[in-house]
């Protein structure tokens, strides 16, 4: 496993990083999370990501509790601030200073944990004054209760809005974490520019496409027993835009590359967005335990500017830019 710097920060994370959304506290019962935990630490991975929001505060609970005994220096553990948690009254959504103190203190309670490395605005809140909302982090960050401070999905202009204030407050946004895959490549025309220069490197989300990418889902046949595609608790749901024929018959053009290289379409996928020097890690997620095991192979991989092109080729017009 290769580690690469958090942004401009000092902080080493595992260029492949575990995530825990709809599997934890939702697909798949404790026990197989568990047995995925067991599988990121012994491949190398040391960085794990979640959300106060992902099955309503459950999937924080079961990381913490799988977690329970490991080394805390040894572990990055990332979780995120914006959507409320069950039934909603009017300050548990969004960045206000309120939410933000009660969210990192409902995620820290429910991870059992005394901090966590990285605290993310899960989107960006149009509706309180971004002043507040940044000095709302750094004073968390004071506190101790988060060593860096991240944010997902902003656009470019909220990166240098939110980045000078936040310098202004005394600490730095170190990430931003957005949806990015060789099918979903919307953050390399503006993003990743502005970050560059902002010192923000990327964590991305669904890099294999929620599984996608793997090449399992075949066109016109119906989707594998136990993959997300049949999650009726809501995988179902969230991959469903991306299950449409023309996707999923440009994806099989994938594979004779991937055979090319020795790799599993998985394997091709990961290490496609590792290719950016501006990404710090794909954020993985994983069902089963053999996914991890399969998954993690991609780190260190380079793809040849060859097969690139091929992949570019392959994928066309359903390519969302
Ligand atoms: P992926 O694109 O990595 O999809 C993971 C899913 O693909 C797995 O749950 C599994 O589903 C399937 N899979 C994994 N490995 C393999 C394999 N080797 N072969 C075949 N299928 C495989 O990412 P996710 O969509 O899960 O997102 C990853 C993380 O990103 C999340 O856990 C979360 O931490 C973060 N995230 C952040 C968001 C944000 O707004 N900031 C939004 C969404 C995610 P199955 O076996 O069930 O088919």
């Amino acid at each position: 496993m290769d580690y690469r710097f958090l942004g401009a920060s000092g902080l080493k994370i595992s260029e492949i990083t575990y995530g825990n959304w709809l599997t934890h506290g939702s697909q798949v019962e404790s026990d197989t999370a568990t047995a995925c935990v067991r599988a990121a630490l012994e491949s190398g991975i040391s960085t794990f990501d979640t959300a106060d929001a992902y099955a309503n505060g459950a999937a924080e609970e079961v990381l913490g509790a799988a977690l329970t005994g490991e080394r805390r220096e040894s572990l990055e553990i990332f979780t995120k601030v914006y959507w409320p948690i069950g039934p909603a009254g009017p300050n548990d959504t969004g960045l206000s200073r309120k939410h933000i103190m009660e969210g990192i203190n409902g995620s820290l309670r429910r991870l059992q944990m005394d901090y966590v490395d990285l605290y993310q605005a899960h989107r960006y809140d149009h509706h309180t004054p971004l002043e507040e909302t940044i000095q709302a982090f750094a004073d968390v960050v004071r506190s101790g209760k988060a060593l860096y401070i991240g944010v997902s999905e902003w656009n470019a202009e909220q990166l240098r809005a939110g980045q000078a204030l936040a310098k202004q407050a005394g600490f730095s946004i170190v990430s931003n974490q957005p949806q990015y895959s060789a099918l979903w490549r919307v953050i390399e025309v503006e993003v990743i520019p502005a970050s560059k220069e902002l010192g923000i490197s990327q964590i991305v989300w669904s890099p294999m496409a929620q599984g996608v990418l793997s090449g399992k889902y075949q066109p016109g046949q119906p989707a594998p027993e136990g993959s997300r595609a049949t999650d009726e608790k809501g995988g179902k749901n969230f991959i469903s835009r991306l299950m449409e024929e023309p996707v999923l018959t440009a994806v099989q053009r994938l594979r004779p590359i991937a055979d090319e290289l020795g790799l599993k379409m998985s394997q091709l996928a990961i290490a496609w967005v590792l290719q950016n020097d501006n990404i710090s890690a794909a954020l993985v997620g994983a069902s089963r335990p053999e996914q991890i095991t399969e998954n993690v192979a991609a780190g260190g991989v380079r793809i040849p500017a060859e097969q690139m092109a091929e992949i570019d080729a392959a994928l066309g017009a359903v390519v969302v830019r």
